[in-house]
């Protein structure tokens, strides 16, 4: 059997900045520490923090007062950083920056009496975040068919903005559709799909003609991860998503003779090291790391942090 390496695959600049903040925070304070929502969306990294002690939280009002909290790679609205505020929480900022250009925008674009269309997923922390920055301007949207649900015109004031880990195909159908019903519409000065869900997406349609099957490391509620899976199964190649190798399954690999495998943006090598590791073991796997796209950004960490540091 021969396994095709996707390369970029796994951690993003986002991830990498928001995991080490949290690692350095436990170094300069100690374990007891607060996230708002997981740090990522993967289980290998909330798990291995919550080992350590750090408390993981969904509403603001469970953490102590005067506490250390940290928010999320996804972003928080800023109805969270008020009530943190009235909580006199002590907060650092673990957003990734390309998700907080998207908040940037939002208000940007509120402030200017522009009605938004967000496209993005319904419930994900990152929508959640960006929709409470302007609540009144900004609509949600997912699939072509909701456009022609918009009580809009096209002489109204209208711009779009996207989740930063959509599907780039299914986006750009969405996306179509806006620009035939409001041919007016604005676009977002710079896409808002980030650089690495862009890039691992690239890599999997590259290689999937080549392959058998696909497998995703990454957690089912890591939206970049399962738009990897999709694309293998869009093309007609069998393809799962998987936390890691305990989940393998021996089926999946009959009469499979080329595997396509990587990782969505919060999912660490490690994880990928050990599939690989059990598929030459158990099927004498040769693997081959095929780079499609070069990767070079990297995020400093969030300034609050050298702050509460140097006031330790
Ligand atoms: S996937 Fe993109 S937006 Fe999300 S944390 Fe990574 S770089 Fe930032």
């Amino acid at each position: 059997m021969k396994i095709l390496l996707a390369n970029p695959r796994g951690f993003c600049a986002g991830v990498n900045m928001a995991i080490e903040c949290l690692d350095e925070c436990i170094k300069a304070f100690g374990p007891d520490i607060f996230v708002y929502h997981e740090i990522v969306h993967n289980r290998y990294v909330v798990d291995r923090f919550t080992q350590q002690g750090v408390t993981f939280v969904d509403d603001i009002e469970s953490v102590p007062r005067g506490a250390i909290l940290l928010y999320s790679a996804h972003g928080v609205s800023p109805e969270i950083r008020d009530k943190a505020r009235q909580r006199d929480l002590r907060t650092i900022d673990a957003t990734c920056p390309l998700v907080t250009k998207v908040h940037l925008e939002a208000v940007k674009y509120a402030k200017a009496q522009y009605n938004i269309i967000l496209i993005g997923h319904e419930g994900h922390d990152e929508v959640i975040g960006t929709m409470g920055e302007a609540p009144e301007s900004i609509t949600l949207i997912e699939t072509p068919e909701e456009v022609q649900e918009l009580p809009f015109t096209d002489e109204d004031k209208i711009v779009y903005l996207t989740q930063t880990t959509l599907s780039v195909e299914e986006a750009g159908v969405v996306i179509q559709a806006l620009k035939e019903k409001f041919p007016s519409i604005e676009s977002p000065p710079k896409e808002d799909i980030c650089y690495a869900t862009t890039n691992r997406q690239h890599a999997v349609r590259q290689l999937v003609e080549q392959v058998d099957l696909v497998i995703v490391l990454g957690s089912q509620n890591s939206s970049n991860s399962r738009r990897l899976m999709e694309i293998g199964l869009a093309e007609g190649t069998a393809a799962h998503l998987i936390d890691g190798k305990a989940e393998l399954r021996a089926e999946w690999f009959e009469g499979v003779e080329t595997v396509l495998i990587t990782a969505g943006a919060s999912a660490p090598e490690v994880v990928v090291q050990d599939c690989l590791n059990y598929l030459v073991d158990n099927y004498g796997a040769e693997v081959e790391e095929i780079t499609t796209r070069e990767e070079s950004v990297t995020f400093q960490l969030p300034k609050e942090l050298r702050t509460l540091q140097s006031m330790t």
